[in-house]
């Protein structure tokens, strides 16, 4: 398949972008290369247009020079706690340019998309693990934006033919097995890279935001879900997409770990002591998220190849060790 591929260059998107291209796909990139964007992290063997998704003219212009049969959607900005004070640039950049991305597909008659959605478009879940059919209440401009998204993709195939599929992902982690891409996003805001700084030497310790959550350890559960096995998902997606379908799944493993045992991972996978700090809960932390993929894993025959934390953080390790000032120590 041709495939144009928004926020190619990102920390999911580069993943996904080499699972394509080793599948066989021909990929376009289309990236801004800022909020995470690294233009050393696009494949090769994949083209890469740099610009913005606001530009109209130049995204239709792109997608009318050739024939695509279909677009992964990947770039968004997706800080939380920067949504709730800037909800417009979110709804902008998450809605807008989503909704005008979708106009250049109809005109230029592509007609299928793999869409990067969220588990946080069910807000607080008074249950885990996290199925499809419960209620979505986003509790931020960040989730609610994403579940604009989802409804403009569902109103969309029942309309004029779209089929789409909503990836709801949990915590997204990990790097490539070879070391060769990882996270790389200035400031960095996710568990796993902020502690992997302490052995890094760019940080002291690592903050424990809340101990009194009712979890086993008193520490948030979230489900890390390596950035392979996303980008697994996303080729399987888009290869059994079908014309006028609407179809949303859970990514994630089925298995939460808790803050504590994510930083007792890094411990042994580095070596290094990593002092942490009790710190009060961060707010809008829900206590325990975790999926259950069982619907991802019957409808496209999908198995995580990393389903515990210890080889994520590893791989993640590996990723920083080799990187510590990310994309810019590779020069390649
Ligand atoms: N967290 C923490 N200290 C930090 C950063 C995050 O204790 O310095 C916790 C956070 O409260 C959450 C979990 O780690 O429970 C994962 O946070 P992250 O921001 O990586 O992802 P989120 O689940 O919020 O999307």
């Amino acid at each position: 398949m041709r495939i144009f591929v928004t926020g190619g260059a990102g920390y999911v998107g580069s993943h996904c972008v080499r699972e394509l291209c080793g599948a066989g796909h021909d990929v376009m990139v289309f990236d801004n290369l800022t909020s995470g964007g690294h233009r050393e992290a696009v494949d090769d063997r994949a083209t890469l247009v740099v610009g913005d998704l606001a530009n109209a003219e130049l995204v239709q212009g792109t997608l009318s020079e050739d024939h695509f049969d279909a677009v992964m959607h990947f770039a968004a900005m997706l800080n939380v706690n920067e949504s709730v004070s800037e909800p417009l640039r979110y709804y902008h950049n998450n809605v807008s340019n989503t909704v005008s991305l979708l106009q250049s597909m109809k005109a230029c008659g592509v007609e299928k998309i793999v869409f990067s959605s969220t588990c946080a478009t069910y807000g607080e879940p008074p249950v885990a693990p996290l199925t499809e059919d419960l209620p979505q209440e986003p509790i931020t401009p960040y989730g609610r934006s994403k579940l604009a998204v989802e409804w403009v993709l569902r109103d969309s195939a029942a309309a004029w033919g779209l089929g789409a599929t909503a990836l709801r992902y949990f915590n997204a982690s990990g790097a490539a097995a070879d070391g060769s891409l990882g996270e790389d996003r200035d400031p960095e805001y996710h568990l796993i890279p902020l502690i992997l700084q302490v052995p890094l030497g760019q940080r002291d310790h690592i903050k424990i935001f809340g101990t009194d959550y009712p979890t086993p350890d008193g520490t948030c559960v979230r489900d890390y879900i390596h950035v392979e096995d996303l980008a697994v998902v996303h080729r399987l997606a888009i290869e059994s997409q079908a014309p006028g379908e609407f179809r949303f799944y859970n990514v994630g493993t089925g298995h939460g770990a808790s803050v504590r045992e994510v930083i007792d991972a890094a411990r042994k996978v580095t070596g290094h002591d990593i002092p942490a700090i009790e710190a009060p809960r961060r707010e809008g932390d829900p206590a325990e998220l975790y999926a259950d993929p069982s619907k991802i894993m019957r409808e496209l025959a999908w198995q995580p190849a990393y389903p515990n934390i210890m080889p994520i953080v590893e791989t993640a390790w590996n990723w920083h060790k080799a990187h510590p000032q990310g994309y810019a120590s590779v020069g390649r």
